[in-house]
């Protein structure tokens, strides 16, 4: 179980795990704790996520919290203010320069939240994700239920020919799977050598 930080000194928490895993919800949460203990707290999330909601952070069982939709990174600088807790939600979406916008918050006193997805469909690191897990103070993987075998998923199976990594996830587009599972996808030797680039 994640405890929040004893000080108000500046941090970075990244929420990582596969589609269905619960990142959002453990965003929110930690948000509303924020909330409770009286701190001014502000949520990002990149343009690209028009899911549900334009205005708000919401997670697939429609818990939501109002947002800042924002086109670039350096935007949550701009528009950061005087919050001493900062979200960010789908995080995979942003540019390269989230680490840097992070630590900078950081830096500043700032506890920053970030929650996105580690892999692609095709399970390589997404986006800045990756380098995030790098620099934040706290790191917790989320998972989700295996829909073939019931074992905790890290995998975002993609149902549909749809080869867009920007698409979405939703029931009917994605599939979360266990390592054993996804294996047994066909394409999988297919999608292991784009992934590495080896042989
Ligand atoms: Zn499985």
């Amino acid at each position: 179980m994640f405890l929040e930080p004893k000080c108000h000194a500046g941090s970075i928490e990244v929420i990582s795990g596969s589609m269905f895993s619960g990142k959002t919800e453990e965003l929110i949460r930690r948000l509303r704790r924020a909330q409770i203990a009286g701190l001014r707290t502000a949520i990002f999330k990149p343009s690209t996520d028009t899911r549900y909601s334009a205005t708000a952070v919401v997670s697939h069982d429609k818990h939501s919290i109002q947002s800042t939709v924002v086109a670039k990174s350096t935007d949550i600088l701009a528009l950061a203010g005087d919050a001493q807790v900062i979200g960010i939600d789908e995080a995979q979406f942003f540019d390269n320069d989230l680490t840097s916008v992070c630590r900078t918050l950081a830096f500043r006193g700032v506890r920053v939240i970030a929650a996105g997805l580690d892999m692609d469909y095709l399970g390589r690191p997404f986006g800045p994700m990756g380098s995030m897990m790098c620099i934040a103070d706290d790191v917790t993987k989320v998972h989700a239920v295996c829909t073939r075998c019931g074992s905790l998923a890290q995998f975002s199976h993609r149902l549909s020919a749809d080869d867009n990594l920007v698409s979405l996830g939703e029931k009917n587009t994605y599939e979360p799977l266990c390592r054993e599972c996804y294996s047994k996808i066909s394409n999988v030797k297919e999608l292991l050598n784009e992934s590495c680039g080896c042989n």
